[in-house]
């Protein structure tokens, strides 16, 4: 289905990035990973996918914290495959405190990681996107782009503002072939998601087991986690014919979380 198209991933190293990653990969679409982590592990990732699904597939370690970096990405894209056509927005990262403790180093981090850097990669790859007349760029917001909770200020104002850029650059490129949406997962089981269950068993004496199962009962009703091959098939959608008239929309993935 996606033969011939090249995807970038942003946070594909680990996650949801890296579930979207095999599942465009398996569809036959050239990627490009990027994210941290050991040097060998992703060299592992990367040859994994390139011999799975016989697509080429090489990793750019841009700092998605920096607007030259991230702008760099898409350049560097463009110049190594000749094109660009999906742009999944997907690095992220999370910290929890009250407002009023809220350090301003990680508001500052977490607004321009799971912000900024998709404005400044969306700015970057429309041009190119409506020069091919097709694109395809999917942003990862969250259950918390679209409600709140405590102790998330940082996160929960970032992937608002991401739904809300979601809807302009919709408007934007609308009949141009190029397609922009954001997906709202709910709990996902990632090293994310582990973070916040090691707190909640270390915060009340309990097991990991009945931490992640307190985590899914406050707010996702079908008591299942979503997986990043769920998500990799959402995306796949959004890049199939059937969407090409879904645009400027964001699309819940959430176990029923955001239905309450
Ligand atoms: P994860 O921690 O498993 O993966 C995050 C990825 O982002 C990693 O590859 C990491 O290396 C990369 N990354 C972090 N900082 C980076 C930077 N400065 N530059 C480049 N890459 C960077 O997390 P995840 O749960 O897979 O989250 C992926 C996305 O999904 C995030 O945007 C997150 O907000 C969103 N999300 C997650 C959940 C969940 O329950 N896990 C739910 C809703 C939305």
């Amino acid at each position: 289905m996606l033969k011939g198209r090249v995807a970038i991933v942003t946070g594909s190293t680990s996650g949801i990035g890296l579930g979207i990653a095999k599942e465009l990969a398996s569809l036959r679409a050239d990627i490009v990973l990027n994210g941290f982590g050991d040097a060998g592990e992703i060299e592992a990732i990367r040859g994994g996918i390139e011999r799975e699904h016989g697509v080429r597939t090489i990793y750019d370690g841009a700092d998605m914290s920096k607007e030259d970096a991230v702008r760099g990405l898409i350049a560097a894209t463009v110049e190594k495959f000749g094109r660009l056509d999906i742009l999944v927005n997907n690095a992220g990262i999370q910290f929890t405190a009250p407002v009023e403790e809220f350090p301003a180093a990680r508001w500052n981090a977490i607004l321009a990681i799971n912000l900024s850097a998709a404005f400044h990669s969306i700015a970057a790859a429309v041009p190119q996107m409506k020069k091919q007349c097709w694109g395809r760029i999917v942003n990862i917001a969250s259950a918390h782009g679209l409600v709140a909770s405590t102790h998330k200020a940082a996160y929960v104002a970032a992937k608002h503002g991401l739904i809300g850029l979601t809807k302009v650059v919709g408007l934007e490129t609308a009949g141009s072939g190029v397609t922009c949406n954001a997906i709202c997962p709910g709990w996902v089981r990632t090293p994310l998601v582990d973070k916040q269950i090691d707190d909640i068993a270390a915060q009340r004496g309990i097991s990991q087991t009945e931490a992640a199962r307190t985590l899914l009962a406050e707010k996702q009703p079908s008591l299942e986690f979503v997986s990043p091959a769920q998500l990799g098939g959402t995306v796949a959608f959004l890049c199939s014919s059937a969407a090409d008239q879904v645009t400027g929309t964001a699309i819940s993935v959430d176990g029923g979380w955001t239905a309450q």
